[in-house]
């Protein structure tokens, strides 16, 4: 009965082929996206139907609507669409876009956001996150109570997603620009959950080798997450990876391969780098303030030939660190009862050398600023990864006090002259 209101609404399109494609498209959105995918006459429908503000608008008739409740949701209906030629589809925020079709279509799929309308302030209310179907009075009434509010729309009716992808004129606009200069960030809030999740189990899966990899182009002021997730059995697609695997992406390959294969990487061409480190305890909302410290840090920063921030998190679980106790231990000083934790690699890669102090200067600002809130917060391990470290920073030393003491008495013993420690410059000295 469903499947039969569905192509009846389809006959509002054109011609056969589209008609086809739209009972295709529904039926299979239906069948993988069950409740959230309803057709004419049903109740939900028509509430979508009915919460167009232009009469024009809400006068069209889709094949089927699609209410997501979650953004996988949202990517999983997008790649159904994609592979049914002729599946036309709509997105709709809170409707407030008076144009027949911009929100809305006849046949076809309208895609519903406004289930996508969570919103929560982070710690130190600062940052808003805000679901894309939200409407501006649910942000504001939720943020009266903390005194706080955010550049969004004047008539609180209008939805967040299609005011700030058009732009955005709010009563702060003279103050702070357009609303969608002031979007932090789309949508990264999902990895840091998924590797946290990995980084804190305490039954840390042992073929897992993961890199979160955070990418920042100072040119095209954009952020790309690329993330390498390598298991080392057989296993496709394994559990441990799911939920990372389920973050919307632009592309996702997986595949077994030998590690002679994985390990054969293009060469990077010629170019300034820095390395700095540092090691956190594992936190979600961590790794958010890393990000909005690398953000509002690298944001202002746009050197002669532009400048790549590549900020890697590895896991360093306990189990990797049980290992030294059986093979009779080793110099580092970190130990499995620390409990896991993660390593940030911060670097940068740039092509004018003439920017090198101005990009160590603003490496070593953004490190400071996250070493100082990690601290705060209890989350700051000691350790300096040596093989990450920059030039300034004290790895030896993060070792601890016994283990920097039993190296210099290495050194005392067996380099008396101190040939190592004075006359090769580079690295790092005891
Ligand atoms: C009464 C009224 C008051 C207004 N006040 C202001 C104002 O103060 N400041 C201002 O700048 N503008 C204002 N506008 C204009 C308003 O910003 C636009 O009409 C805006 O497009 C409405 O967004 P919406 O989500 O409500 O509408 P919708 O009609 O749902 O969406 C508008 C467009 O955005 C797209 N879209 C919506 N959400 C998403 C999403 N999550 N992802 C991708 N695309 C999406 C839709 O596909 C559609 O093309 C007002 C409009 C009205 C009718």
């Amino acid at each position: 009965m469903k499947f039969l209101w569905t192509v009846t609404s389809c006959a509002w399109a054109v011609h056969a082929g589209a008609l086809r494609a739209c009972g295709t498209c529904c039926t299979r959105l239906q069948r993988e996206l069950g409740s959230k995918v309803s057709s004419p006459g049903q109740p939900a429908y028509n509430a979508t139907e009915d919460s167009y503000w232009s009469l024009q608008e809400a006068g069209l008739r889709p094949g089927c609507i699609l209410r997501p409740s979650t953004a996988q949701d949202v990517a999983r209906a997008v790649s159904i669409i994609g592979t049914v030629d002729g599946c036309n589809f709509a997105i709709k925020g809170q409707g407030h876009a008076p144009a027949a079709g911009f929100a809305n279509i006849d046949g076809g799929v309208t895609i519903d956001m406004t289930g996508l309308n969570s919103t929560v302030l982070n710690a130190d209310q600062s940052v808003v996150s805000v679901g894309a179907g939200a409407s501006w009075l649910r942000v504001y009434q939720y943020l009266d109570p903390f005194n706080v509010s955010v550049a969004g729309g004047r008539n609180g009716l209008v939805g967040v997603g299609g005011l700030t992808v058009g732009g955005g004129i709010s009563h702060f606009s003279p103050r702070v620009g357009w609303a969608c200069d002031n979007v932090v960030n789309f949508e990264r809030g999902a990895v840091f959950q998924a590797f946290t999740d990995i980084v804190s189990s305490p039954d840390f899966d042992i073929y897992t080798s993961l890199v979160a990899g955070f990418l920042y182009n100072s040119t095209s002021k954009t952020w790309l997450i690329s993330n390498s997730a390598v298991y080392t059995r057989p296993v496709l697609d394994p559990p441990v990876f799911a939920e990372l695997a389920a973050v919307p992406s632009i592309s996702n390959s997986s595949q077994l391969t030998s590690l002679a294969a994985l390990a054969d990487e293009a060469a990077t061409p010629p170019l300034n780098w820095l390395f700095a480190t540092a090691t956190f305890k594992p936190s979600v909302e961590f790794m958010q303030e890393i990000f909005d410290i690398l953000n509002s840090t690298f944001y202002s920063f746009n050197p002669e030939g532009g400048v790549v921030w590549d900020i890697a998190f590895e896991p360093l679980p306990s189990v990797m660190l049980s290992y030294a106790a059986k093979t009779g231990g080793n110099i580092l000083g970190v130990q499995p009862e620390d409990g896991n934790s993660y390593i940030m690699l911060l670097s940068a890669l740039w092509p004018n050398s003439a920017s090198n102090a101005a990009v160590e200067k603003v490496s070593r600002q953004a490190l400071a600023a996250i070493e100082a809130r990690a601290k705060a917060e209890g989350l700051l391990r000691g350790f300096q990864y040596l093989n990450y470290a920059a030039p300034y920073q004290t790895p030896l030393a993060s070792y601890g006090a016994e283990n920097l003491e039993f190296l210099r008495e290495v050194r005392r013993k067996y380099d008396p002259l101190q040939v190592f420690q004075k006359r090769v410059p580079g690295g790092f000295k005891l």
